[in-house]
Parts: C-alpha cells; structure tokens; sequence
C-alpha cells in the first residue's frame, strides 16, 4: 500500500494534453495506479489495479515534472487510474516546491478532493455518481456519451456543479451513436462544447 510519500505509477510522460479546454498544449503527465470504478469502456484498464506498478517516490516524480517544465510543459496532469484514490497531498506539495507549474487533475470524483490543483476537470460515472465536494470545485466537466441516458446525466451534473465551469460532452471512442448525440446535444444547447480525443486522433500518447 503506497504510503503517498511513494505512489504507483502506470506512466509518466511529456505530450501534447488532447482533450477540453487545454487540448492542444504541452504538458506533462503522471498517470497513477489504481482504479475501482469500472467503466466498461475505460481505454486504461491496465491501470485498475494498483500492485503490478513500481511505487515511485513524489519527490523523483517532481524532479521529472521539473525537467519537463525546462523542456517546454506548460502544465502538470495527475491522471490515472482514479488519482483520488490515493492522498495527492504531499505529491501536489512536492510538485509545488520543485517545478512551479499549473496543477491539473482529471479525476472520476468518487472520493474527497486531496492536494491542490490550479485546474480540475471532473469526469463523473453514471454508474458511480461524484462526491458534490468535486461538483463543487471544479472548473471544467467532462461527459463522456454512449448512450441517450448520459446526456440527462451530463445535464444534472452540470446542473448540480459550480456555475462557472466549462461543460464538454466527449463521444465514447469508437461509438458512433455516442458521436451523434454528442453533435447534436452540443448544437442545440450552446452552454456545452464538444470534446475531442486529438491524441487518439493523431496517434500520440
Ligand atoms: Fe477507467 Fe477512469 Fe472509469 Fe477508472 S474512472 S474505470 S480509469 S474511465
């Protein structure tokens, strides 16, 4: 059990952020271990459980933040995995001290918010709804859409959430209903936009 001076980590790496509001942009990636939500959809499913990926030390993960900053990452993405699962406290903190960049979580919110983020984009479950305390905080949700019943679902979420967060609808990759309930939902209700997977796209990490 990782005792969040070292954590479990699937991946770290530095590339271009491919989905909402930051898309586009170069940032740095710490992917963390450990996942118990289930989706049967996930695209990381190597990453649910948490034994079978090396626990690193936060501070060897900082130090390689910092040499992603120097070449050219704008921010830092803790994603994962569900990254919740485990205290983001001391790692936030050492990222914090070391690099200095823009913290960004993507998290599903089925647990209390740990750390501190500059940005965090929520990605609520249908099947295991988010902690209001995440609905809260943060500043972009993103719905991901296979189906009829989850953009009544997104439509609740960003009903329930803080008034100021920007609203993406994302297709299910390889779900061509889920593309066009997306297109249509977001043409017909501007307050949301269409999220897309670029990296998957493109073909990069
Ligand atoms: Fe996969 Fe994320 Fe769902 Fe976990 S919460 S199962 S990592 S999509």
């Amino acid at each position: 059990m990782a005792d969040s001076q070292r954590l479990p980590v699937v991946e770290t790496f530095h590339s271009l952020q491919g989905e909402g509001h930051h898309a586009g942009r170069s940032a740095f990636f710490i992917r963390l271990a450990g996942c118990t939500v289930g989706c049967s959809w996930c695209d990381t499913k190597h990453s649910w459980p948490s034994q079978g990926h090396p626990e690193q030390p936060i501070d060897a993960l900082a130090d390689a933040a910092q040499m992603a900053a120097k070449a050219g990452a704008s921010f830092v993405v803790i994603t994962g995995g569900e990254p919740l699962h485990h205290n983001l406290q001391p790692l936030t903190q050492a990222l914090d001290a070391r690099c200095g960049l823009p913290l960004h979580l993507e998290t599903s919110g089925v647990d209390p918010l740990s750390g501190r983020f500059d940005w965090i984009t929520l990605s609520p479950k249908r099947h295991q709804p988010p902690l209001q305390g995440l609905l809260d905080r943060m500043q972009e949700l993103k719905v991901v859409v296979h189906a009829p019943e989850d953009l009544h679902f997104a439509d609740a979420m960003a009903q329930a959430g803080q008034a100021e967060a920007l609203h993406y609808l994302q297709p299910g990759w390889d779900s061509p209903e889920g593309q066009q309930l997306a297109i249509e939902h977001v043409r017909h209700n501007p307050t949301w936009r269409l999220s897309l997977q670029a990296h998957k796209w493109l073909g990069v990490r």
